[in-house]
């Protein structure tokens, strides 16, 4: 079977690789591997709409049966903020430095003991007869004081693991894609595969 992912991130499709290497019969092809497709707009209110309505619309499109993902931050002090708006966080043009400070200021006057946060995956697939799968991982952790570490990308110097006593960009990159949000909603769905395989 070949499995559409809906991503044209090289990092992204080389994690997912690995993820589902050995799985018998599977081929996967990413966007960059067949004819232009049109962007999805990612306006839900969830990360499962945003992740769904991706695989469907991919799947509709391509004919083929397709994977897409949504993932990002939820800060528990800030009513679950940034969440499905992460990526697009103090706004337009704005890096992941620009992000992260903003973060910590909107954080100043929160004492420890206050500061869980959790990133959040969720992996969609879709068929083109209309079946889908869906999985979430969660990654649990607490918002730092300040950024530390420069391995990863995104909010990962500023997300503390307190079982490690370090940030996600303090630990190398094999040790995250272990633990991450994202391995571990991977890690179902390649279950979920295997399970529903003709
Ligand atoms: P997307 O699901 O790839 O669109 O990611 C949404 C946003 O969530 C990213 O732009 C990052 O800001 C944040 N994010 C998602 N996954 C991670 C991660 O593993 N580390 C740090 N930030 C992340």
């Amino acid at each position: 079977m070949k499995l559409l992912v809906a991503t044209r991130n090289s990092n992204k499709v080389r994690e997912i690789r690995d993820k589902f290497r050995g799985l018998a019969g599977l081929e996967l092809v990413s966007l960059d591997d067949i004819a232009p497709l049109p962007d999805v707009v990612e306006d839900g209110a969830t990360f499962e709409e945003n992740a769904l309505k991706k695989a469907r619309e991919t799947a509709r499109l391509s004919g083929l049966p397709s994977m897409a993902d949504d993932s990002g931050l939820e800060v528990d002090a800030l009513g679950g903020e940034p969440g499905v708006y992460s990526a697009r966080y103090a706004g337009e043009g704005a890096t992941d430095a620009d992000r992260n400070s903003l973060l910590l200021e909107k954080m100043k006057e929160v004492p420890e003991g206050k500061r869980s946060a959790r990133f959040v995956c969720v992996i969609a697939i879709a068929f083109p007869g209309g079946s889908e799968l869906v999985t979430r991982g969660i990654c649990e952790g607490e918002i730092a004081r300040m950024p530390m570490g420069a391995h990863g990308f995104g909010y990962d110097p500023v997300f503390h693991l307190p079982e490690k006593g370090k940030t996600m960009a303090e630990i190398p990159l094999e040790e995250k894609n272990r633990i991450s949000h994202r391995a571990l909603a991977l890690e179902q769905a390649r279950r979920l595969l295997e399970a529903t395989r003709p």
